[in-house]
């Protein structure tokens, strides 16, 4: 699939506000600062259509582009706030979960959500919680690994390795992985080829 058109439609906290959903959805989420603006921004091919680099929890908001709307197969792209901010205080914190937990339970076209992960780091408790939180709501899910290019082929393969097996401690089987780096602009054709077999189904 090629992206080529990508607009926003409407920012809010409110999934009855949110577009009509009759349209393919999927959700980007993740830690801030994780690279999820730049992963966005690569999928559409745009430099500027989720903001890169915002101050960290800034953007507290359900963000909805609308992608290839003149097509026959026009999907919608969902930019979440990041979680897990360190400077966030913890009443903001399940606040600011709260809409994001029932945007994730309620949302009808929601087809699946990517989580983002960055491979810089060894697993996150909040990472690694959050996917349990959305395994246990039945929620759809795959993993986007994002910034590999930070690592050298054989540090991706045991970063990959140590991930896997610290999940299956918790999960009886690997949610699907992708591997990107917006940088090298690596995991693009993956992510959008994994978007249109779903949207097949819809
Ligand atoms: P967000 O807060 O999750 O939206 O993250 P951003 O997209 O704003 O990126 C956060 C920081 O990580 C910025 O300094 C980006 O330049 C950097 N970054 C994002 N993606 C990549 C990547 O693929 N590779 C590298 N090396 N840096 C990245």
């Amino acid at each position: 699939m090629n992206i080529k058109s990508a607009s926003f439609v409407i920012s809010n906290k409110d999934i009855n506000k949110c577009p009509v959903p009759d349209k393919p959805e999927y959700a980007f989420i993740g830690r801030s600062n994780v690279g999820k603006s730049s992963l966005i921004n690569m999928l559409c091919n745009e430099k500027n259509l989720a903001k890169t680099s915002q101050r960290p929890g800034k953007t507290q908001l359900i963000n909805h582009f609308v992608i290839n709307s003149k097509t026959e197969d026009p999907w919608y792209l969902v930019d979440l706030p990041g979680y897990g901010f360190a400077k966030v205080p913890v009443k903001l914190k399940s606040k600011w979960m709260g809409f994001i937990t029932s945007f994730l339970k309620n949302r009808q076209n929601l087809l699946c959500t990517f989580v983002l992960i960055d491979s810089r780091l060894e697993p996150q408790k909040i990472d690694l919680e959050f996917m349990e939180w959305l395994g246990e709501n039945e929620i759809p899910f795959v993993i986007v690994f994002t910034k590999t290019d930070k690592l050298k082929s054989a540090e991706k393969k045991s970063f990959l390795e140590n991930y896997k097996s610290e999940m299956l401690e918790v999960w009886e089987e690997m949610p699907t992985v992708f591997v990107s780096s917006a940088e090298k602009h690596e995991g693009k054709e993956e992510l959008l080829s994994f978007i249109s077999s779903v949207n097949e189904g819809w």
